[in-house]
């Protein structure tokens, strides 16, 4: 039923954020976006006539903007009402830019320094304004990054006003509330074609590499991504720049394409339209990006030439507006990721083909559940030093003593059980250990190295892993990818997809690499978090009742790779459980906890005839069930 894990000789291959094999496949993936681009622009400019070609460039700069927006919105779940802001400064920055002194002289004449004299060709403005624009975004980006997903939400539209208002105060710079003029007319089908192309890149890459997987990752679960060694504040602030940089391209084209703006253009109408592409073309994916900019484009025209044009409805100039945000509740209604979903266009292609490939093929057989190479053996108590060594560790929760100066080592290659009653404080003392709750007291060290304190992420770059009482995977991404996104505890690196696949193969998953985790049974989405946990490299493995709602065949399943994964890797393993039978069997030593203190430390055999834990624990019944295991 278990297969042996990876040849122990193989390398683990790692690699630190985008594997070749993965960028193959997204360079592959964004063709699909790509190509369709480049065959408009062909018939843009072979075929279309002004107006059209004046929408199309549209389109182009929208999906920019928008591709930009999702960068950073959809990979971090955090729907921003400031990148209109970045737009802006994008439009003015780049506008001057690309303007001849002389021109400037006449519309700017109290410009001073470098701004005055600067004319730069066009590729070189926009990359100088994506630069500094992404340079000025890390300030404000620091601030969000570290917010809690709801509060960074008004965070940026807080950011919005101010650069509303700074735009608006420098004068001197922006013309303040009077119209800018004079940027020359470079935003042409074909540069236009050539950033939008270049962003659709750029994303595609950014949410395919391991920076856009762990911020994706960070999405679903922040606290099983710290849990798997992911800093989700860098994470974030990494997509925020990335993404304003994008936007701020988008900025200086949409500047020069409409020639005369002021603050005003950039603000709550702009915001509005760019949420909407993003929402109804589906905020997660690149593709939903290009999608919606293409629906909300063609829906502005259409409504904006039926409000002024001489038809027989009178003239309603919020026509747009109105059609628009009835078109994000339509959407959102029926589809609520967006008309892409969760799905890039070649991961659906790619479903696709899978789905019909399984309905040809009959399902593979389910291991036999009697199907036991070779009976447990008694366990062996290992020699090895110290790995963890928990002391006088101590927690309250609102005057509650949960732990009350708990000791507790553990070695490694070492299987150390917990149990205790429930509210005994198991769980509390895995919390406390990975930093997810923060010790009144008592010191944590692995391998001599003090813990106490640490951020959970930083604990598991330390080498210790773990799993959680009420599974947290990372829902909506892949089983592999749930592998992936883990950063190991040597050196930060991540998975490359084969050595994620021959660690699937060590929890029997690997036929499932590419199911969505959400949509596996709740045995195989224990053993994905165990996965997940083993990907960070850990010294040591802490499980929170890893057995919890498992069947008899699935406990002993899971105790036989939990043995093999011991063994092999040298780890050590502390685990929490109810299941007593299976604890004495698989343990080495066994700690009870009893409101929030260590009652017992010892073999099974010690645990089984402890009087005290029968008595002050047990109680009759699970005495009972201890004393009929001893005769399995
Ligand atoms: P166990 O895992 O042994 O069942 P826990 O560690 O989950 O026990 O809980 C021990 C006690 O601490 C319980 O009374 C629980 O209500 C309390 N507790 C745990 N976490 C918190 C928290 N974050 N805030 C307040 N009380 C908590
Ligand atoms: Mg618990």
């Amino acid at each position: 039923m278990l297969r042996p894990s990876p040849e122990p000789d193989a390398p683990v291959r790692r690699t630190r954020v985008l594997p070749a094999s993965v960028a193959l496949r997204s360079l592959a993936g964004a063709l699909w976006l790509v190509v369709p681009l480049i065959a408009l622009a062909l018939l843009a400019l072979a075929v279309f006539g002004p107006t059209d070609q004046r929408t199309f460039v549209t389109f182009l700069i929208n999906v920019t903007i928008v591709v930009g927006l999702g960068a950073f919105a959809g990979n971090a779940g955090v729907l921003s009402f400031g990148h209109a802001g970045f737009v802006a400064l994008g439009a003015y920055l780049g506008g001057i830019l690309a303007m001849t002194p002389a021109q400037k002289a006449l519309a700017l004449p109290d410009l001073l320094g470098v701004l005055a004299n600067a004319h730069l060709a066009t590729p070189l403005a926009l990359l100088v304004t994506a630069l500094v624009v992404g340079a000025i975004a890390l300030l404000p980006g620091v601030v969000v990054a570290r917010m809690t997903p709801s509060a960074a939400v008004l965070g940026t539209f807080a950011l919005l006003v101010i650069v509303n208002d700074v735009l608006t105060g420098a004068r001197s710079i922006t013309r303040g509330n009077q119209t800018f003029f004079g940027v020359p007319p470079l935003a042409t089908i074909m540069t236009c074609l050539l950033v939008a192309i270049a962003a659709v890149v750029v994303a595609r890459l950014y949410r395919d590499s391991a920076f856009g997987l762990r911020l994706r990752a960070a999405r679903e679960d922040p606290l099983a991504a710290s849990a798997a060694g992911i800093a989700v504040g860098r994470q974030r602030l990494i997509a925020w720049v990335l993404s304003a940089a994008i936007c701020a391209a988008g900025g200086m084209l949409l500047g020069a394409y409409i020639g005369a703006f002021s603050p005003k253009t950039f603000y709550l109408t702009l915001t509005f339209q760019l949420l909407a592409m993003l929402l109804v073309g589906g905020w997660t994916t690149v593709s939903g990006a290009v999608v919606g900019a293409a629906v909300i484009t063609l829906l502005t025209t259409f409504l904006g030439d039926l409000a002024t044009g001489p038809g027989p409805l009178p003239e309603f100039l919020s026509l747009t507006e109105v059609g628009i945000s009835v078109s994000i509740l339509i959407v959102l209604y029926f589809r609520r990721d967006g008309l892409m979903g969760r799905l890039e266009v070649d991961e659906h292609v790619a479903a696709w083909r899978r789905r019909r490939a399984e309905r040809g093929t009959a399902a593979p057989a389910a291991p036999a559940p009697g199907e036991s190479p070779a009976p447990l053996v008694a366990p062996e108590r290992p020699g090895a030093s110290a790995e963890l060594v928990v002391a006088g560790l101590a927690k309250s929760f609102d005057g509650l003593h949960v732990l009350r100066g708990v000791d507790v080592t553990v070695r490694s290659g070492e299987i150390l059980g917990v149990i205790g009653p429930n509210g005994s404080g198991k769980t509390t003392l895995v919390n406390a250990i990975t930093g997810v709750v923060r010790p009144e007291h008592g010191s944590i060290a692995l391998a001599g190295r003090e813990l106490a304190g640490s951020a959970p992420c930083d604990v598991t770059r330390a080498g210790v892993a773990r799993t959680f009482q009420n599974i947290r995977l990372f829902a909506t991404l892949t089983v592999r990818q749930n592998v992936q996104a883990a950063v190991s505890a040597h050196g930060g690196g991540t998975l490359t997809p084969a050595a994620a696949d021959a660690l699937l193969r060590v929890v029997a998953l690997d036929d499932l690499a590419e199911r969505e985790s959400r949509s596996l049974p709740y045995g195989a989405q224990r053993r994905l978090e165990i996965a997940r946990a083993l990907a960070t490299d850990p010294r040591l493995l802490l499980l929170d009742e890893p057995a919890a709602g498992l069947n008899d065949v699935e406990s002993e399943r899971l105790l036989r790779m939990l043995r093999t994964i011991t063994a092999e890797r040298g780890v050590g393993v502390l685990i929490i459980d109810h299941d007593l039978g299976l604890m004495m069997r698989l343990c080495h030593r066994i700690v009870v906890l009893d409101q929030g203190a260590v009652i017992a430390d010892g073999s099974p055999d010690e645990i089984r005839s402890n009087p005290e834990v029968l008595r002050a624990y047990m109680g009759a019944k699970s005495a009972q069930a201890l004393n009929e295991r001893r005769a399995v």
